[in-house]
């Protein structure tokens, strides 16, 4: 089948990110994030963006990668502990890439494709950085785009627990973490736990179609998405439940996996634009998986305008049934342009 190279690549990039993102995770005193110290997180960004990097330029030389870290903010002078301390890190994972300190700050530059057309990678080495911090959920994801279409996408969820486990999104950091993956056209999407990437269950969204059971989900930051709007929408169309709060694009792998059937983000201020990597890889896996994504006016994404989905504004991603409603309902809310 088509892309399927591309698959088995991009989950074994996210496989290895993940490792390292895990090992540094572990690190991070929650003292220093008080301090405001962010060293570790900038190792893992710059670690998981450079690995994934490394393995995509081996087997796709050609293609570009949208990345969203920029490697100029880790080559100043100040800096330099930390690529010290990245290269630790890839050495204590045994890994079996060990840059020189050039060869790092390569990598990472490497994913710093600005904008592109026809065939690119899109990444975000560490999705919801704040719930990386915290030790809750975060998410490396990644995807190819071709010619504005989504067509593989990975997301690796080193913290999420298996669906059905109790608690569902609890602090998870002996869990072995949930990867998702999907083909367009393919087999539809799967997930696998990290500890056997061969093991791939197929998921589906949830067949429910009474919005009262509806359970939905949105961000933990309520500078991300407005928590007072989704709540105004969720009366409108009479779910009954609160809304569960989780960092990352782990939101659209617990609708896929039909933990959920509606995933918000609604624009907390004017002329905010989504970014590519927040949302392909979550996107496909959850379409893929029988859902549905727009943004709140109910236009389809367009991947086609570089890093930022400019021709949308927020995002309502569901199972299907519900989806024009919930459009509506949002309408109601008159949410300036
Ligand atoms: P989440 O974990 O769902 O809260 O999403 C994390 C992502 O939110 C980050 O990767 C940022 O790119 C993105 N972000 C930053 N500011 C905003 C904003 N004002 N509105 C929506 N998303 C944002
Ligand atoms: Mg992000």
């Amino acid at each position: 089948m088509r892309y399927e190279h591309e698959l088995e690549v991009a989950i074994n990039a996210v496989a290895a990110a993940a490792t390292l993102c895990k090992q540094v995770q572990a690190k991070i005193d929650p003292d220093g994030i008080e301090k405001r110290d962010k060293s570790p997180v900038t190792i893992g960004d710059y670690l998981s963006q450079g690995i994934i990097s490394q393995v995509l330029s081996q087997a796709f030389p050609e293609d570009p990668l949208i990345g969203e870290e920029d490697v100029e903010d880790f080559q100043s002078d100040a800096q330099q502990p930390y690529v010290a301390a990245a290269l630790d890190e890839l050495q204590r994972a045994n890994s079996s890439w060990l840059p020189s300190r050039e060869q790092l700050l390569e990598a990472i530059a490497r994913g710093g494709a600005h904008s592109s057309s026809g065939r690119f990678w899109t990444l975000d080495p560490i999705d919801g950085t704040k719930g990386f911090l915290r030790k809750e959920q975060y998410a490396i994801s990644l995807a190819l785009i071709v010619d504005g279409v989504i067509e593989v996408g990975v997301l690796g969820c080193p913290n999420l627990p298996a669906s059905g486990a109790t608690p569902i999104l609890g602090s998870t950091q002996q869990d072995s973490g949930t990867l998702f993956a999907a083909i367009r056209g393919g087999n539809g999407a799967f997930s696998a736990s990290f500890d056997d990437l061969n093991h791939r269950n197929s998921i589906r969204v949830s067949s429910e179609i009474n919005p009262a059971n509806m359970r939905l989900c949105e961000s933990v930051e309520s500078g991300h998405s407005a928590h007072d709007h989704s709540v105004t929408v969720a009366n409108i169309l009479g779910i009954k439940g609160t809304s569960t709060r989780l960092d990352s694009q782990a939101k659209y792998g617990i609708v896929a996996r039909g933990d959920a059937e509606i995933y918000l983000r609604l624009p907390t201020r004017k002329g905010y634009k989504e970014k590519i990597w927040d949302h392909a890889g979550g996107v496909i896996i959850l379409e893929q998986a029988g859902g549905v994504v727009t943004d709140i006016d109910g236009k389809p994404l367009e991947f086609l305008h570089g890093r930022e989905l400019l021709a949308n504004r927020g995002i309502v991603a569901s199972t299907g049934p519900l989806h024009r409603q919930i459009i509506d309902a949002i309408a109601t809310l008159g949410l300036d342009q």
